[in-house]
């Protein structure tokens, strides 16, 4: 028995096969070239999108974006592995019409066009809006952690200078020690090398790691990503409205609109603030929002408020009692005293200080309209749309959760790429590829 042969490489054939015959009508490539040949490339931002008359001419940033958005579609995101991609793979060949960028112009146009490329993804949204793949009645907010470059020991021994400089500025203060200006100067040279200075500790699936919490607007029709932007927040407090109001914006500002997220995004002041903007959110109440210790002692969670004695009960089963009322901080202080915390074994959980203060807040009504709303049902429907997306996100696109640039502006270059790609893919998924490929070259 012989085995299958294939044709001798010699061989000269009388119709050479074209590149365009090898990739499929509907392949992903074509609905690459058809969504990037439609964009305003001038208008959001790309660099070199007319010719150069004169001099030595560029790359056009058309090519490069199908060369990126191809390569965060297969798990490629370094520019080496992409120069690599630009001589063996033939659906790149036949993206680029054969074009042969080198790393350093491919790693150029990223560091560029941050900016641009979240612009088109924005436009990408507009399309989907166009096509009713977009319906805006629903918007589920989520966040999830991607680890940074900067490695846990970079970011320790960063923050370990940086305690170093507080502690000689406060002892500077005392007259405590003599200072030694040349130790200063090396500290603070060390700080200044930093390449990641906003990079820190967050809790990730894997413990705490350096991380930014990226956040995500989802549409529920179709899990379309609306929104999304890379932040600093260790946790999603803070997210709730400035997340609503860009779902809002990219759905082109309806009158009204509904946001679910889970009760790690309840917060009192900006659950009013949404309503205040025809935003209903539907969240779950989570009235004290005053975590410490930065997630590693008991959340507020822990702590079960009664509304009859207006008093809350700690994990140790003791009674905090409303002690003052901050109008200005918009919250009501509650507090066991310091010798029940003093004497309690729990403390270590519970607090570095003499005593645990527990907060109350006091848009209640806001509070309690939103934890209306977010009925079981919807919280249902909130995980089936919010799965997928970071799922796909991390271990479809990215491969594993961790950016390849350094730096806030960088992680959001990539969570652009990575959206646009994604919405992409799931366009192309509920359309398929040739009715997607029609609408976007219409
Ligand atoms: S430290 Fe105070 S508030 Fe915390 S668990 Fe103990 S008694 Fe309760």
């Amino acid at each position: 028995m012989g085995y299958i042969r294939g044709e001798a490489r010699e061989q000269v054939t009388m119709f050479p096969v074209t590149l365009d015959e090898l990739i499929p009508a509907d392949h992903v490539c074509r609905v690459i070239e058809a969504y990037v040949d439609r964009l305003p490339v001038a208008r959001l931002g790309f660099e070199r999108s007319e010719p150069a008359v004169t001099g030595r001419p560029g790359y056009d940033p058309r090519d490069l974006l199908k060369l990126y958005l191809y390569g965060y579609m297969n798990q490629v995101r370094s520019s080496r592995r992409l120069e690599a991609e630009c001589q063996r793979n033939v659906e790149v060949m036949w993206l680029l019409a054969r074009l042969r960028p080198d790393h350093k112009s491919i790693a150029e146009f990223r560091r560029l066009h941050g900016e641009a490329v979240t612009e088109a993804g924005a436009e990408l949204v507009r399309f989907a809006r166009s096509v009713g793949l977009v319906r805006g009645e629903l918007v589920a907010v989520d966040g999830s952690k991607f680890r940074t470059v900067s490695s846990a020991q970079r970011v320790r021994e960063r923050d370990a200078v940086k305690r170093y400089l507080e502690q000689l500025d406060a002892a500077d203060e005392q007259d405590e020690w003599v200072i030694d200006p040349s130790a200063v100067a090396a500290a603070l040279e060390k700080l200044k090398q930093d390449p990641e200075p906003e990079a820190r500790f967050m809790r990730t699936t894997d413990g705490k790691r350096p991380a930014y919490n990226v956040q995500t607007a989802v549409d529920s029709e179709h899990g379309i990503i609306i929104a999304q932007q890379v932040t600093t927040e260790a946790n999603d407090e803070r997210s709730l409205l400035p997340m609503a109001q860009a779902a809002k914006e990219a759905l082109g500002n309806p009158e009204s609109l509904n946001v679910v997220a889970d009760a790690g995004y309840s917060n009192g002041e900006q659950a009013e603030g949404c309503e205040q903007q025809g935003i209903a959110p539907h969240v779950p109440a989570n009235r004290g929002v005053n975590n410490q210790g930065d997630g590693t002692q008991f959340a507020a969670t822990e702590f079960e408020y009664d509304e009859k004695t207006d008093t809350f009960r700690c994990p140790a089963q003791q009674t905090l009692r409303r002690r003052q009322e901050q109008r200005d901080r918009k919250r009501v202080l509650y507090q066991a005293g310091a010798e029940v915390c003093g004497a309690c074994p729990l403390k270590a959980q519970c607090t570095n200080t003499k005593q645990r203060y527990v907060y109350r807040h006091r848009h209640e009504a806001a509070l309690q309209r939103m934890q209306q709303r977010a009925t079981a049902e919807m919280m249902r429907l909130r995980r089936c749309v919010v799965e997928h997306p970071f799922a796909a996100l991390k271990y479809h696109i990215f491969g594993h959760p961790r950016f390849l640039l350094r730096g806030v502006a960088g992680a959001q270059t990539e969570m652009s790429l990575a959206t646009l790609v994604y919405n992409l893919k799931r366009m192309w998924k509920v359309m398929g590829g040739a009715a997607l490929r029609a609408a976007l070259a219409g």
